[in-house]
Parts: structure tokens; sequence; C-alpha cells
């Protein structure tokens, strides 16, 4: 199977980059609503539709949602593509669609998507929300996974560039974790099911991004979604679609999720993931925050006299400016640093820093300044 010409043919183009709303994915949703798969299933709290596109005829039931956070889309985008390749007629997707109903909620959370919010309308994670689901939103994916009793549940989100695959110096461009049922982290029939297909994902994920799939921490937590359903006896994987480099549209990254989804599923339909695969699951490294966007080494700075080298760290903030998106770079960390990697790497070799104001750089300030005669602006040399 070529993932990636599978993934070239049936990527939606008309949608990219972070910013993605109902406006953006309603229209591709309704084009692809010949058989009446489409149908609203509730409100949000800012009384926004929320979608389900329901499809296939198979007997293992797949319910998969995406933006439960409203400013995490990568999975959205390859969920969309995901359903443009089961519409595409092709012998896989007919041989998913006998052995597969698949039940896809593209954006949980509306309000948040519009907003580019991790939260909802009300301010609530609604993935801290799976026990007292006080959110419409919460209760209305509660509702449907008490209805379509999934086989198989797909939680899928964004984490931030701040990770890498343990202290390899990559970063985890996709993350994934079979989460826990209870405190004691105990594996049992439900969650072995979930570890396996992991196990299966990252076998064919080495082939396209070796060394950059990490795994999450498995704390038990039963307000959040993947432990409620695992406690409930439904094997819950977590996605986490993270930073390729440069990839800060995150377009490649849409790419690999899209491929594991594909492949999740040519594995289960094999009847793949009935061997114990716990040591592989395990040898996936775990996720560290070991990342910053920008690290600056080796500034010379001059703090009341007083000359010394050191090194700081700059982070983008992502703002919504006029339904855009704006990388905004901001100066977070000044110390050594040193169990720290950048996406960007500077080696100043003692130059002096300087911007507009003093000659040495604080917290929460953008970063914009000069090494010597060189000039950074937003973080980059200009
Ligand atoms: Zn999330």
């Amino acid at each position: 199977m070529d993932l990636e010409q599978l993934f070239s043919q049936y990527k939606e183009q008309s949608i990219e980059g972070r910013y993605i709303t109902l406006d953006t994915i309603y229209p591709i949703l309704e084009k692809l609503n010949s058989n009446k798969q489409l149908e609203i299933i509730g409100k949000s709290v800012l009384e926004n539709p929320i979608y389900k596109y329901q499809f296939g005829t198979g007997k293992i039931k797949i319910l998969l949602w995406s933006q439960m956070h409203g400013n995490e889309s990568t999975t959205t985008k390859a969920l969309i593509d995901f359903l443009n390749h089961l519409n595409g007629g092709s012998e896989l997707s007919k041989k998913l669609l006998q052995t597969f109903t698949f039940c896809a909620i593209p954006i949980l959370n509306p309000d948040g998507a519009k907003l580019y919010t991790r939260e909802n309308a009300n301010q609530v994670d609604l993935n801290r929300d799976s026990k007292d689901l006080s959110q419409p939103e919460s209760k209305i994916l509660r509702a449907v996974f008490e209805n379509f009793q999934p086989d198989f549940c797909f939680n899928l989100h964004d984490q931030r560039t701040i990770f890498g695959v343990g202290n390899t110096g990559k970063p985890a461009t996709i993350s994934f974790l079979a989460p826990a049922y209870n405190e004691e982290r105990e594996i049992n029939a439900t969650r072995i099911k979930a570890i396996n297909l992991i196990a299966s994902i990252n076998d064919v994920l080495q082939n396209y991004i070796p060394g950059q799939v990490g795994r999450f921490d498995d704390a038990f937590n039963i307000n959040c979604i993947g432990d409620t359903f695992q406690f409930l006896g439904v094997p819950t994987v977590l996605f986490e679609a993270g930073h390729f480099y440069h990839d800060y549209k995150r377009e490649e990254t849409r790419k690999y999720v899209f491929m594991s989804l594909v492949s999740s599923f040519i594995k289960l339909s094999e009847n793949d993931i009935v061997y114990n695969k716990l040591d592989e699951y395990l040898s996936i490294p775990q996720n560290k925050v070991v990342f910053y966007d920008f690290l600056y080494k080796n500034i010379r700075i001059n703090y009341d006299g007083i000359e010394i080298i050191t090194n700081f760290a700059a982070q983008y903030k992502e703002e919504l400016i006029n339904n855009q998106i704006s990388f905004n770079a901001y100066i977070v960390h000044i110390s050594d640093l040193d169990d720290y990697f950048g996406h960007y790497e500077f080696d100043a070799k003692g130059a002096f820093y300087q911007d507009d104001v003093d000659n040495f750089p604080k917290l929460n300030q953008k970063a914009n300044f000069y090494l010597d005669n060189i000039k950074f602006v937003n973080g980059l040399i200009f």
C-alpha cells in the first residue's frame, strides 16, 4: 500500500493551515453527503451545530472525534482526507466500508474552533469534563457513544511544539496513548487492544518518520474522555498530532495522521492486533518537554555592568488576528537551558545582545533584537 500516493490522491485541497472551523469544513461535508451520511447531533454552547458523519455497513464500529480542543485542527484535516478516501470508490475503501461502520465527529467543539481556543465557549476543557458532563458538547459525545456502541474509539488531538521523543532531540511528530482505565494503570482485555493497535501504527510510521513517534504518559484521570471510555470497556486510542521540521501549518503532520488512520483500519481488518504487542508499545519512547521553537546560545549580555554569557529561548504564541493565525515569537526563558533543543537554533558565539530598550533579554517581550549586527525579527534573522 503506497500511503504517500493515497494521501496525495485524497487530500482535501480546499483546506490548509491551522485555522479550521465549521465554516471551513461544512461545504466539504455537504459535498460528501450524497447518501445522507451527515446529521446534526446537537448544538454547542453558542448554538453552533455539531455534526456526525456515519458511513459503512460493517460489523466493527469505529467512533472518531476531532477538535474537542478548538485550536487542535490537524486531525480534523486528516479526518476529512480520510472521509474523501472512503468516498473515493477504491477497492480499499470498499473493503473498509464493508468491514467497518465509521461514525466521525469532525469538530466536537465548534465554538472553540471559531475562537481558536482549547476550551469551549464556557471556558471549560471538554477533556476534563467526562465525569461531570457539564457541557452540551460533552453530553453530545456521550450520547453518541451510548447509542452507537463503538468497538473502538479514536480521540484525535494536537500537541504543542514543546514535545520531543525522549531525549533524542527529535520532535514528537505524532504521539499516541492507550489511556489507563484505573489508578494502577493495569492492562486488561480492553486496553491491550488499544496498545496493540498503537504498536501496529508505529510499525508503519517508522518507515516514514523514524524516531519521531512518541508515547504519552498514562497517569489515570477519569475526567479525561479517553480514560473514561477505556474504563467503560471500549478500546480507545489517543492521537496527538505534533511538530514536523518547519511545519507550523501542520500539513506534513496531517499526512502522517491520515496514514495512521488508514493503517489502523487495514490492521484491524486483517485482525493483526490479536497478538500481544505490549513490549513493542513500551519501546516507543515517552514524550518529554524538551523543545522550544527558538533557542539562542552563547549570547553576551551586559547586566549592571557585568558581562555574562547565557542562552535564551523564545516560543511562538498562536494569535487569532483578522481570521488568521499569526505566529508571534516571545522570549520565554533565559538560563543555561542545557537539556533543551530548539526547532530553530542559533549559536551567537559570544555576540552582544541588544534590543530597542535594553542590552539584556526580558521575559514575555517580543523576540525582536540584535546579536551584534545581526537583526532578528519575530525570532528569525531579518
Ligand atoms: Zn487536545
